[in-house]
């Protein structure tokens, strides 16, 4: 599962190296004039990711099921005949690395289908609405405050250094929403086959190596058995948790959930801003 993490990880980072490079070819004094290009640019990266986010997720889930149950699932991805074997070797295909293998042994198949099909348009209006607040609102702003600046020369190094903040801001900002709805790709998948699937009993979150306060908590709180009403994930910009799929009792969390859930203990209890407090102090140090 630590390769699965990173994995949509690193989809993230493919997303956020390819929109640098849009965002390097424009100066900040063009992005007025260039926002619809750099839009279509922005979407077309997210869908090329979150594409390859959601068919990392099939074969993650379609693998641990069956190393769990022993027997495969159909939908997205299924080939006739599977084997651990050739979840393993899907699996390290999607993930770009070679995790695991395993005998060639036919598996017997459930032929039901949990996983949702890709919601297109959804997405789409989400990469518009993030773009726009991320980027097109942001540059109204900044050109009218330019506007407000007067004439200072170009090449006024006090400018120069602010039109290059500016840039870094807006960059970070729509990076950090993108490579969100890049890994909602595979993180909404997981989740919604968890509900259609009778053989999952819940998930557990994997955080990144450097979670925030709010994940570090739901990581610590260890694994969380679905119900009509499983509450949402809880991703946000810049997050690089995942749900790792359970269908027995038998799991084991990644040693961090522990660590998280020891500290979460160590506290107390309190309010979430008190956590958020006590977490930047422990982890500090
Ligand atoms: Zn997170």
């Amino acid at each position: 599962m630590a390769a699965y993490q990173l994995a949509q990880q690193a989809l993230a980072g493919e997303f956020a190296a390819r929109w640098a490079e849009v965002l390097a070819a424009v100066e900040a004094r063009e992005i007025a004039g260039s926002l619809t290009e750099l839009e279509a640019e922005y979407a077309a990266a997210i869908r090329e990711s979150a594409a390859a986010s959601y068919g990392l997720s099939a074969a993650f889930y379609r693998l641990v099921r069956a190393l769990e149950t022993g027997r495969v699932i159909g939908g997205p991805g299924y080939r006739p005949n599977s084997s651990l074997g050739s979840l393993w070797a899907d699996f390290n295909r999607a993930s770009g690395k070679r995790t695991g293998s395993g005998p060639r042994e036919e598996l017997p198949v459930d032929t039901r289908n949990p996983f949702p099909t890709e919601d297109l348009a959804r997405e789409a209006r989400r990469a518009e609405e993030t773009f726009r607040h991320e980027v097109a609102v942001r540059v109204e702003k900044h050109e009218r405050e330019r506007a407000g600046r007067g004439s200072a020369a170009l090449d006024d190094a006090e400018l120069v250094a602010w039109e290059k903040e500016f840039l870094e801001s807006v960059k970070t900002g729509s990076t950090g929403a993108g490579g969100m709805l890049v890994q909602d790709g595979g993180r909404d998948m997981i989740h919604t086959a968890l509900q259609d699937d009778p053989g999952a009993i819940g998930y557990f979150r994997v955080t990144d190596a450097g979670p925030c306060y709010f994940c570090a908590l739901m990581a610590g709180r260890g694994a969380v058995y679905k119900s009509k009403r499983t509450a949402a994930f809880g991703a946000h910009p810049h997050c690089h948790c995942q749900a790792v799929p359970i269908f027995s009792r038998r799991y084991q969390l990644p040693a961090e959930n522990g660590t998280f859930s020891r500290m979460w203990s160590d506290f107390g209890g309190g309010s979430l801003a008190d956590w958020r407090t006590y977490y930047g102090k422990t982890t500090k140090t």
